[in-house]
């Protein structure tokens, strides 16, 4: 019989110590999330900011919550006083509505700006382009209630190890060179349940698992 402590406690001695796991509990019942508390895991990610604002006024306090997911600007004021890490940040006037709301809470919330690695078009996220001029902003100076302290991708959805070694390598590369001119960027996000393994050889530091730890979910989400 495998558990969410058995599966954390497999998950966690494969990879090293300097990579931070995100269990993704989006769809995840609060009793799941306290059996993954209890077994010392402390990092979560949810996708919708309701659902993660609900959580959070459930659970112990010293949860530390990221959101993963892509975000709609008029919801950011429901997390504003407790996120973590916000990780799909994929647009100027998104950090400016961040640190608007960051402000009332006199909070300076770490963000991450999602690239866009994978090749279908489905997927949210900016080109390196962006994010360099995003980066390199005069209005991002005025944002002082906000810090980009890395970058985030979501590869491809396939099977193509060849593919997803490239993608996840591309924007490792990039993380590597724009960390030469920017040196608050310490956190690469990237990693699934399906390819953590090789995202972290391909230089990820921190992985988002969810189905690896929770099971499969129930409904899409
Ligand atoms: C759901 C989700 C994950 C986790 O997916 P699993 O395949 O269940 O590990 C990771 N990142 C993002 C952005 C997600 O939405």
């Amino acid at each position: 019989m495998f558990g969410i402590k058995e599966n954390l406690a497999t998950i966690l001695s494969s990879i090293p110590k300097e990579v931070t796991l995100v269990a993704v509990s989006k769809t995840k019942p609060n009793a799941d999330i306290l059996e993954a508390y209890h077994a010392g895991q402390r990092v979560f990610g949810e996708n919708k900011i309701q659902e993660m604002a609900a959580k959070h006024d459930e659970l112990p306090k010293d949860i530390q919550w990221h959101m993963i997911g892509h975000l709609q600007k008029n919801k950011v004021k429901y997390m504003a006083h407790f996120v973590d890490l916000i990780h799909g940040v994929d647009s100027f006037s998104t950090l400016k509505e961040i640190n608007k709301q960051a402000k009332k809470h006199n909070r300076v919330i770490n963000c991450l700006l999602q690239a866009k690695i994978a090749k279908e078009d489905t997927k949210f996220g900016l080109s390196f382009s962006d994010i360099e001029t995003i980066i390199t902003s005069e209005g991002l100076k005025e944002l002082e209630n906000i810090q980009i302290v890395g970058l985030m991708g979501m590869a491809t959805f396939t099977e193509d190890q060849e593919q997803l070694a490239e993608e996840f390598s591309s924007l490792k590369n990039f993380f590597e060179l724009l960390k030469t001119q920017h040196s608050q960027l310490k956190t690469l996000s990237m990693g699934m349940s399906g390819d953590y393994q090789l995202a972290i050889k391909k230089g990820s530091n921190m992985v988002r698992v969810g189905s690896a730890i929770f099971g499969a979910r129930n409904y899409i989400a």
